[in-house]
């Protein structure tokens, strides 16, 4: 019976980054990957907009807030290590009214907190360098670039396997049993170790349960849709759009994003999804379904949202809703323009009384480590989350 040191689960970004940390701070330490998928970055991590956040949005002090400007930075080096492209472009927070203006000064201030560079541009100065964006004045937040995660996790990939570790595609894990060391039952076998770490974004609740904890939240998958604009308006803008965010919402709105293979892509929007894996509309699994419609963090969510909620399903639904959002700060595209494109399903820990988990989460277990939630920007963030796990593992081994 081969035990590893180090099992961890999930072939996501934050999986990869942290089972190549692991082995640099534990080398000479064997190692095993576990992903569910015949290959990597399957979901959230193959599923997003591709920005390099520089950390504009977070709470002061919490861990997004930390490790996206550390990851900002760390991501980058990566890249530039390995020769992965990403561009340095720069994003645009459009405010189109007064309130909107008011919620850019408020978000200034979290950005001064957090220690976030930043340009106010006024309408002109908006227009000089975004013609076909309309506001009434925006914010620049020179860091912010544009890469691809799912090159950043096969380099991941490549190093993992040069120094000597494993890594097992079509192996989903179905039970766990902690003794004195792991017992980790998978639809390809046993597989034993002394520390787990799990990284199973979608299915991380559903961890915390197999290692016999009761997790205080439950995960909800919010579908993004993305619609991707026509060749021909691919230099329509040369930053990333984000709308001012609703400070009361969870997530960021319908940006314009230029990916860095040269498209131009909208989106996402948030509609609860009815799989966990609910990348179409139609897609339902009923133990998904049952589960989350038992919750009573989801009714407490929806009367909390409710104008919200039937706004995101009416915009999903009726394409020209959609639209308008995207017109609001870029008249200049038509419905003609929107493409279809893959949507990305985002993991959304939810408590039992409705709130939002919004920091990055981990959970102890007797010979494990789970990360619990890890929404955006953990892309962005994953290096700095894994050299964060690496750590504790040193702690708790
Ligand atoms: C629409 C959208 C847009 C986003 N935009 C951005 C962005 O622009 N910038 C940014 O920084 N972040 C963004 N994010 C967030 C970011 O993509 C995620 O936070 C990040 O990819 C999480 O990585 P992960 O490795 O934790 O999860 P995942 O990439 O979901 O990986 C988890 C892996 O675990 C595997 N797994 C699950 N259960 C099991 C099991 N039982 N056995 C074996 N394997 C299992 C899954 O198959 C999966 O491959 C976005 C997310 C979405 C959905």
């Amino acid at each position: 019976m081969k035990t590893y040191d180090f099992i961890v689960i999930g072939g996501g970004i934050v999986g990869l980054a942290t089972a190549r940390q692991l082995q640099q701070q534990f080398p000479g330490f064997s190692l095993a990957v576990l992903e569910k998928e015949q290959y990597l970055s399957a979901h959230q991590t193959g599923h997003n907009s591709g920005i390099i956040h520089a950390g504009v949005y977070y709470s002061p002090g919490s861990l997004k807030a930390k490790f996206c400007k550390e990851g900002n930075q760390l991501t980058k080096e990566f890249c530039s290590e390995h020769n992965i492209p990403f561009k340095n472009t720069g994003k645009l927070l459009v405010a189109t009214d007064e309130l909107e203006l008011e919620r850019m000064h408020k978000l200034l201030e979290r950005c001064t907190k957090n220690g976030i560079k930043t340009e106010i541009l006024d309408k002109n100065q908006l227009q000089e360098i975004e013609p076909n964006v309309v506001g009434i004045g925006a914010t620049f937040v020179p860091d912010t670039g544009v890469v691809d995660y799912v090159r950043i996790s096969y380099k991941l990939a490549d190093q993992i396997i040069s120094a000597g570790g494993e890594i097992h595609t079509g192996c989903k894990v179905v039970a766990i049993k902690e003794e004195h060391h792991v017992e980790i039952t998978t639809s390809r076998g046993n597989f034993f170790g002394n520390f787990l770490v799990s990284c199973a974004g979608l299915y991380s609740d559903r961890i915390v349960k197999m290692i016999g904890q009761k997790p205080d939240f439950k995960i909800l998958p919010f579908r993004g849709e993305y619609f991707q604009l026509p060749v021909e308006k691919n230099n329509l803008v040369s930053h990333p759009i984000y709308p001012i965010p609703n400070p009361e919402l969870p997530f960021l709105g319908i940006h314009l994003t230029p990916m860095s293979d040269g498209s131009l892509t909208v989106g996402p929007n948030a509609t609860l999804a009815t799989a966990r894996e609910g990348y179409s509309r139609f897609k339902v699994n009923l133990t998904d379904l049952a589960e989350m419609l038992l919750y009573p963090g989801l009714y407490k969510l929806v009367l909390k949202y409710f104008k919200p909620t039937l706004c995101e399903l009416k915009n999903s639904l009726y394409r020209p809703g959609y639209l308008k959002l995207v017109q609001k700060y870029c008249p200049n595209v038509t419905l003609s323009d929107l493409h279809p494109y893959p949507a990305g399903v985002r993991a959304q820990a939810l408590c039992s009384d409705g709130t939002n988990l919004d920091d990055f989460l981990f959970i102890e277990g007797r010979r494990s480590l789970i990360v619990g939630n890890a929404p955006s920007p953990a892309a962005t963030s994953a290096i700095p989350i894994a050299n964060y796990i690496c750590n504790k593992v040193a702690e708790l081994k």
